[in-house]
């Protein structure tokens, strides 16, 4: 493994072998969960050496832990960063994120589509602390430099952003932020390393909601974090250790597995999800189809630039409103009336009543969300048997 050339090598290989290694106490293949919350010292002068940062080494499971560290290694590989940091949830990696960067007194510039969590922290709970969040339109970049001040800490932004998969140019963000000397955080919890690469794009740090497509499967809530090696090593030794949001081993141990199959997965969602806007697109009661695959995507040309595939979310405006969007989401079969997205299972949800319920009636006027959209997550069934049960349920519509 240690002579494979990993410049050359395809994405798809390297999400099965990783950055090649086996576990380094043990040789075991496959990670072991190290379900342990203290490390012994080999005497007490290591102990004091490890905890004045002189020598590495574990010490206790808030802090770090093997397992979790072979999670780290593997997403900062594929991200092409150089460390990452893993957490109890999206949600997590995002807060102490942010707050690494804000001060009391502090602004952050942010996008203003946003998963409905992220809105909320912003818009409830950070002006508690005196931060202010300047949630502007994001798919004219421009309105980052015009919001940005002396205080502005950080741009933040989601792309493509859930669930009217907008865009926002990663490259152009990232050279206001590079011009203003703050750091550009991207949440790539949609596209994933595999279809979409922030770091290669000018960014600082990339955030994951993991419980997604790095996991898969539908078992696990967590969030990732991956920068630079000394902003990392801070943020494990302040926010993460101060504010405990760690993920546990077994969690850590169910994303090194997912990252394994990523590729498939990702490769059978964006097909199905492909087929699945098409069908939908030429649906009588659909009036507007959200797929960045489709060319009628009003940022399609971005996301061919930016994105090397379209991933499996796909919404859609059904005719008829609420109403017609809650008959048709009783009327599914295979689709699973539930939030959450990227598991091997499709699911189906109402933003405006769910996900994005965080977001007023005139904020979700203002970012698309419409009473009538629904947000499918396309799983890896079969595509005829989701376009069949989309048919079906639509005729009962
Ligand atoms: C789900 C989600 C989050 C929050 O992650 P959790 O793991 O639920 O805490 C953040 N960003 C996006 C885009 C998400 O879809």
């Amino acid at each position: 493994m240690a002579k494979m050339n990993l410049k050359k090598t395809h994405l798809a290989t390297l999400c099965v072998h990783g950055s090649g290694g086996v576990d380094p106490a043990t040789g075991a293949v496959s990670t072991p969960i190290y379900q342990s919350s203290t490390f012994a010292f080999k005497n007490a002068r290591q102990g004091a050496e490890i905890f004045a940062g002189e020598t590495e080494g574990f010490v206790y499971t808030r802090i770090g832990n093997p397992t979790q560290s072979a999670l780290e290694k593997e997403i900062a590989f594929l991200e092409n960063g150089e460390a990452g940091l893993a957490f109890g949830s999206g949600m997590a990696a995002i807060s102490a994120v942010v707050l690494y960067y804000t001060r009391c007194g502090m602004n952050i510039v942010s996008s203003d589509t946003l998963y409905g969590g992220t809105h909320n922290l912003f818009m409830e709970t950070l002006p508690n602390y005196n931060i202010e969040v300047r949630e502007v339109d994001g798919t004219d970049t421009a309105n980052f430099e015009k919001a940005v001040d002396e205080n502005t800490s950080c741009i933040y932004i989601e792309t493509p952003a859930n669930p009217t998969l907008t865009l926002v140019d990663i490259e152009a963000a990232s050279r206001i932020a590079r011009k203003n000397s703050i750091p550009l955080i991207v949440d790539n919890t949609f596209s994933t390393p595999y279809f979409q690469r922030p770091l290669e794009l000018g960014a600082d740090i990339v955030v994951h909601s993991a419980t997604k497509y790095i996991g898969g499967h539908g078992d696990t809530v967590a969030g990732l974090v991956v920068g630079k090696q000394d902003f990392i090593n801070d943020l494990r030794g302040t926010i993460l250790r101060d504010i405990g949001g760690i993920i546990s081993p077994l969690n850590a141990w169910l994303l090194v597995r997912g990252l394994k199959t990523l590729a498939v997965r990702m490769e059978r969602h964006q097909e199905n999800a492909m087929e699945i806007a098409q069908y939908l697109s030429f649906h009588p009661k659909v009036s507007q189809v959200w797929y960045t695959g489709l060319s009628t995507h009003p940022q399609h040309e971005l996301a061919k630039r930016q994105m090397s595939g379209h991933g499996g979310v796909v919404s859609f405006e059904i005719k008829g409103g609420r109403k017609a969007g809650e008959k048709l989401m009783n009327n599914v079969n295979l689709f699973t009336l539930a939030v959450s997205l990227g598991d091997v299972d499709s699911l189906i949800e109402h933003p405006a009543s769910m996900t994005h319920s965080t977001y007023s009636a005139e904020e979700l006027q203002k970012v698309g969300i419409s009473e009538g959209l629904v947000r499918l997550s396309v799983g890896i069934e079969h595509s005829q048997d989701l376009i069949a049960d989309l048919r079906q349920a639509l005729k009962r519509v």
